[in-house]
């Protein structure tokens, strides 16, 4: 259960307010240099696709990346912009591959807050912890989400870039009960048998839809309420999605499901298999078929070794009110009062993880199970290092494989042609994970994120 439900409402007041200081923000950077030349130099590069450049320069013209490393001071215009970084470290913005944006209110959680002021809050707080790109999947109210996309793609909203990915699930199913059982919920798109799977995956295609998800989970079939979504329905989606360009990402979360999707096609997955440890005959099928896996690691309970206590965290506090921090320490128990049960699940899935470290992208899952929004991709990149990769893996597996694992090309990498998203940081991640928290500037589509305008209004009560 989330701690925070049903404390407290944000006012219609305080909401409009956000919205009011947002349009500002907005209307703010785009007074500043949009269309022109930016020159950032004396930086250190981290590409994104594991390349560093020790010292080089970052050349923008509007939304666009013109020129990175050595070249591109030579060859910025005589009017360009200029920043002296003095040593600052610059990384691709991060990609978020799977969140639950809309339902989250800080103080409430619910399908009546999925409004359009509330789903551009959350673009925004992405985009105050330096993520770029985020897929909220499954689970939005899709009239709303289209709206907000198309305003975001006018540019009239910044943030974070928005992807729908809209679900399929068996009828009656799709999300955990916390969604599906809230009264007001308007469900996933069924797919009762491979007829109507076809259907739908046209239907949506034809809709513009480039991503969507499907859940194999029978989570909810011992409490009598879900149906575990058959092998013939599933293959149905992942072979007419091929037709259609269209990418499809599966929850599941067993060692025996992940294969019996990958034999069918599938090539994401939220949650790695969290039931056992992974055994050669899955890692072989991972690795041929160049599968991509969200770990998904804030799951990990309170009563777990690899937890990571926000309430603790001065990082996490940016986007909080005081009251909302003290409702979140409940339940926690500090690694000495935790159970060897616990200890022996965590240390089987930080195998997974390590043996798995090719193919791992991020994904939070927040806004669904009581992680915020944006500090969740920070504690996901330092397990990701905690439990075995590097500093410049998890950064890959954050950026450019993300990106690339749903077509969206544009993202992820510091390079000629791609967007112009990045973070400026006053230290180095490659000598500690925990310095992706030490931000300086947030630049997306070319624009400063004003941080310090969203901070206030997050922080007030
Ligand atoms: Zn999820």
């Amino acid at each position: 259960m989330n701690p925070l439900s049903n404390r407290r409402r944000p006012s219609y007041i305080r909401t409009l307010f956000l919205l009011l200081s947002l349009s500002t923000a907005v209307a703010t950077a785009q007074d500043g240099a949009v269309g022109g030349e930016q020159l950032f130099s004396n930086a250190r590069l981290i590409i994104g696709d594991g390349q560093l450049i020790e010292r080089g320069s970052l050349l923008l013209r509007g939304d666009v990346i013109l020129a990175v490393g050595p070249e591109a001071e030579a060859l910025a215009s005589e009017d360009a912009q200029r920043h002296d970084l003095g040593g600052q470290t610059v990384m691709p913005a991060l990609v978020n591959t799977h969140a639950h944006l809309g339902w989250e209110a800080y103080g409430d959680w619910g399908s009546q807050h999925f409004t359009d002021a509330n789903l551009i809050d959350h673009l925004y707080r992405h985009a105050y912890y330096g993520v770029g790109t985020i897929i909220s999947t499954g689970s939005d109210k899709e009239d709303v989400a289209r709206r907000v996309k198309l305003e975001q793609q006018r540019g009239n909203i910044g943030g974070a870039r928005y992807h729908l990915s809209p679900g399929m699930g068996s009828p009656g199913g799709g999300p955990n009960p916390r969604f599906t059982d809230d009264p007001d919920y308007w469900g996933v798109h069924p797919v009762a048998d491979p007829e109507q799977a076809v259907r739908t995956v046209q239907e949506l295609a034809a809709q513009g839809y480039g991503i969507a998800k499907i859940w194999v989970d029978s989570r909810d079939e011992r409490r009598g309420a879900q149906v575990k979504l058959a092998p013939e329905i599933y293959r149905a989606v992942l072979g007419t999605a091929l037709n259609y360009d269209m990418r499809i990402i599966a929850h599941a979360t067993t060692l025996t499901d992940h294969k019996a999707l990958v034999g069918v096609g599938a090539r994401r997955f939220i949650h790695m298999p969290y039931d056992t440890a992974v055994d050669q005959e899955y890692l072989d099928m991972v690795r041929r078929n160049n599968v991509y896996i969200v770990p998904t690691l804030g799951m990990i309970t309170k009563r777990e070794p690899y937890y990571v206590p926000a309430f603790r965290d001065p990082f996490f506090y940016d986007q909080v009110s005081p009251d909302v921090l003290e409702s979140l320490n409940s339940g926690y128990q500090p690694p000495g009062e935790q159970s060897a049960a616990a200890a022996t699940r965590s240390a089987m899935l930080a195998e997974n993880l390590r043996m798995l470290k090719e193919h791992i992208i991020l994904g939070t899952d927040a806004g669904a199970v009581g992680d915020f929004f944006g500090y969740a991709d920070h504690v996901e990149l330092a397990l990701f290092v905690r439990m075995g990769m590097t500093p410049m893996e998890a950064i890959v597996a954050s950026t450019s494989r993300a990106a690339t694992a749903f077509g969206l090309n544009e993202v992820g990498t510091l390079a000629a042609g791609k967007a112009a998203d990045f973070v400026v940081l006053d230290a180095n991640p490659l000598d500690d994970i925990a310095n992706t928290r030490q931000i300086d500037e947030v630049y997306i589509r070319g624009q400063r994120v004003d941080r310090e305008d969203l901070r206030n209004n997050w922080t007030q009560d």
